[in-house]
C-alpha cells in the first residue's frame, strides 16, 4: 500500500513539473538550428507582385497593400495603410529582411510601425522605424521606462529562431479603442486579445477593413501560446462582432496553403465566437493531446491547450467593447 503511496505521489510530482515547465518545453521543441531555410517560390496569381526574391505586393485598393513574405515557413502578411499625411505599416516579419524598403517604394510619406503584438514574427526586431506606436496597456506602460519597452522572453519567443529580447522604443502610446487619424483616413484601434495578451486590431471604418494580425486568420490560429487567453480569445470576437460591420474584409497576419492575401470574412468571426461559447460549455470537442484543436469552420481551427488547462478569465475584461 506504502508503495502504491509512493508511486502516486511520484507521478503526480511528475505530472505538476510538466505542467509547470510546459511552456520551456514547448519552446524548446518549437526551436530552429539557426534560420529557417525559405521555401521554393511558387506562382502567387495574378493580383500578386514580387518586390524582390523574398516580398510581395498585393494592391488592396490605391492606399492599401499587403506585404506578403511567402517563403519565410510562417507565411506572414503586413500591412501599408497610407492616409493624407501619413501611413501606418501594421506588422513587420522577423526582419531577416528590411521591409522598409518595401514600405518606401509605395509611399513617400512619415510612416508608423504599429505592431499587431510583440512575437519576434512582427516586430521587426532589428529593424527599427523612426516612429513606433503601441497599445497602452497598463502592465506595458509600467515597465517602459523613458518610452523604450524591454520585451520579456514569454512576450517575444525569438528565441526559437535565434533572435534576442529587444527593447521597443515607443513613440506613441494606442489607447485601446482610440481612433489614429493618418490624415482623411482613419484607424480604430480595437483591443483584440486572446492569441496574446497585447494582440491588437486595426479598423477602417470607412473601408470595412479589419487588419486582424494573429487574432484571426485561415489556418491554425495559437490560443496556446504562453500569454494566450481563451477568456481573452472570446472577449476580442465579442468585440469584433460588436462593430456590427456586416461586409467587413478581414486580413490576417499570416495565410494557409492557399495564394495571395489571406482574407476572410465577418462569418469567421461570429463563428470563432460561437466555438469559443462552445468551447467553454463544453458542447464543441478537441482533437489531439497537446494543443487540443477545435475545428471552426472550414479555414479555421482554434490550437489550444486541453481543456483543464484553459484560461478564461480575461486580462482587461472592461475592454470589451460589446459590454461597454
Ligand atoms: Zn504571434
Amino acid at each position: 500500500m506504502k508503495k502504491i503511496i509512493l508511486i502516486v505521489i511520484a507521478l503526480f510530482g511528475l505530472i505538476s513539473i510538466v505542467v509547470d515547465q510546459r511552456t520551456n518545453l514547448l519552446i524548446y521543441l518549437m526551436t530552429t538550428e539557426g534560420l529557417p531555410d525559405l521555401l521554393e517560390p511558387k506562382d502567387e496569381g495574378d493580383e500578386v507582385r514580387w518586390f524582390d526574391d523574398y516580398y510581395t505586393i498585393q494592391k488592396i485598393d490605391e492606399r492599401t497593400f499587403a506585404i506578403g513574405e511567402p517563403r519565410y515557413y510562417q507565411l506572414n502578411f503586413n500591412y501599408l495603410i497610407i492616409g493624407d499625411t501619413r501611413a501606418v505599416i501594421f506588422d513587420a516579419g522577423t526582419g531577416q529582411r528590411d521591409i522598409r524598403r518595401v514600405v518606401e517604394s509605395l509611399t513617400s510619406l512619415p510612416i508608423t510601425f504599429i505592431p499587431s503584438h510583440l512575437h519576434y514574427d512582427h516586430i521587426g526586431n532589428e529593424v527599427i522605424f523612426e516612429k513606433t506606436a503601441l497599445v497602452d496597456l497598463p502592465h506595458l506602460r509600467k515597465r517602459a521606462i523613458d518610452n523604450k519597452l524591454p520585451l520579456t522572453r514569454y512576450e517575444h519567443l525569438g528565441e526559437v529562431e535565434g533572435y534576442p529580447l529587444p527593447e521597443i522604443k515607443v513613440s506613441e502610446w494606442l489607447a485601446p479603442n482610440e481612433t489614429i487619424d493618418l490624415g482623411g483616413r482613419l484607424l480604430m484601434v480595437l483591443y483584440t486579445p486572446g492569441h496574446t495578451e497585447d494582440s491588437i486590431s486595426l479598423f477602417d471604418k470607412e473601408s470595412g477593413y479589419l487588419f486582424s494580425g494573429d487574432f484571426l486568420y485561415p489556418g491554425e490560429l495559437y490560443g496556446f501560446l504562453p500569454n494566450s487567453n481563451m477568456g481573452d480569445y472570446l472577449q476580442g470576437a465579442e468585440t469584433i462582432e460588436s462593430l456590427g460591420e456586416m461586409s467587413l474584409r478581414v486580413f490576417g497576419a499570416h495565410r494557409d496553403d492557399t495564394i495571395g492575401m489571406p482574407e476572410l470574412n465577418l462569418e469567421h468571426v461570429i463563428r470563432l465566437r460561437d466555438a469559443l461559447i462552445d468551447i467553454h460549455s463544453g458542447k464543441l470537442k478537441s482533437n489531439g493531446i497537446y494543443p487540443v484543436s477545435y475545428k471552426v469552420d472550414e479555414r479555421v481551427e482554434l490550437l489550444s491547450e486541453p481543456k483543464w488547462l484553459q484560461d478564461w478569465d480575461p486580462i482587461y475584461p472592461e475592454l470589451n467593447l460589446k459590454k461597454n
